[in-house]
């Protein structure tokens, strides 16, 4: 079945309110293209100004973090009702930045994927192994392990909107990208391990994105594998480049 192609950016900690409606300003006329979602994910303090600086255009809003409970005492945390009080539509969960810098974990992640999907939000789930992990020939069965304890008491119905970021961590942000053969055996092995934990409907459906030093340069050969359904992209949403990735 075609799947609808996905490219989001990560903007990560970077660009203050004036400087991302500037950069939404700069990409308006190259993100261009209805055949495929486009997707920012911003820094929480530029999500409102990205909202209305996109408002009338085909990108959409995602966060990059937020926490499980609705309100409360929660000193410096954001909730998703208020995520999606402010136009935010997807959220990515689970970046191998948070899950190794602050320390979240599955059981943690699993808890945001389910609050997500009960607010209303899509996730962007990411997984990905260490070098360490590529090297001892053992990431296939960590991603299945990820997958597996992130997915715990997801319906497939849900997991059908699911979108899922396969980012090798040795390949972001450090210019090393996985090959395309590299970057579509894994995105190939979680398809087939969501057949296994679902049924093929489910697998057929979930989109699945390669993450990891995607540019304007490897972007169409990565995106021409029949497995991977778009890209997260980090550098390179920042720059002009993210519109030749849009359209690759
Ligand atoms: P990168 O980041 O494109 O800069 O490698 C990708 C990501 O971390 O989502």
């Amino acid at each position: 079945m075609a799947r609808r192609r996905i490219i989001a950016g990560n903007w990560k900690m970077n660009k203050t309110p004036s400087e991302a409606v500037a950069l939404c300003e700069e990409l308006k006329d190259l993100v261009k293209n209805d055949d495929v979602d486009v997707v920012y994910c911003v820094p929480a303090i530029d999500i409102v100004p990205v909202v209305n600086a996109v408002k009338g255009t085909n990108v959409h809003v995602g966060a990059e973090n937020f926490y499980i409970v609705d309100s409360g005492a929660f000193t410096g945390e954001i909730s998703a009702p208020m995520l999606k009080d402010a136009g935010v539509e997807y959220i990515i969960i689970g970046h191998s930045e948070r899950r190794d810098i602050f320390g979240e974990n599955d059981i943690l992640i699993n808890q945001k994927v389910k609050k997500a999907f009960a607010s209303g939000l899509t996730p962007i789930l990411c997984c990905g192994e260490s070098l360490a992990l590529r090297k001892a020939d053992t990431y296939k069965e960590w991603i299945e392990r990820q997958i597996t304890w992130d997915l715990d008491g997801v319906t497939a119905d849900q997991v059908k909107k699911l979108v899922i970021a396969y980012e090798p961590i040795w390949a972001i942000g450090t210019g090393e990208t996985a090959t395309a053969d590299q970057a579509e055996e894994v995105c190939k092995l979680i398809r087939e391990l969501i057949a296994k934990l679902y049924d093929q409907a489910t697998a057929d459906e979930v989109r699945i994105q390669y993450g990891g030093s995607m540019n304007a340069g490897n972007a169409a050969e990565l995106l021409s594998k029949p497995n991977i359904d778009g890209g997260l992209i980090g550098g390179a949403s920042l720059k002009a480049d993210f519109g030749k990735i849009v359209n690759a």
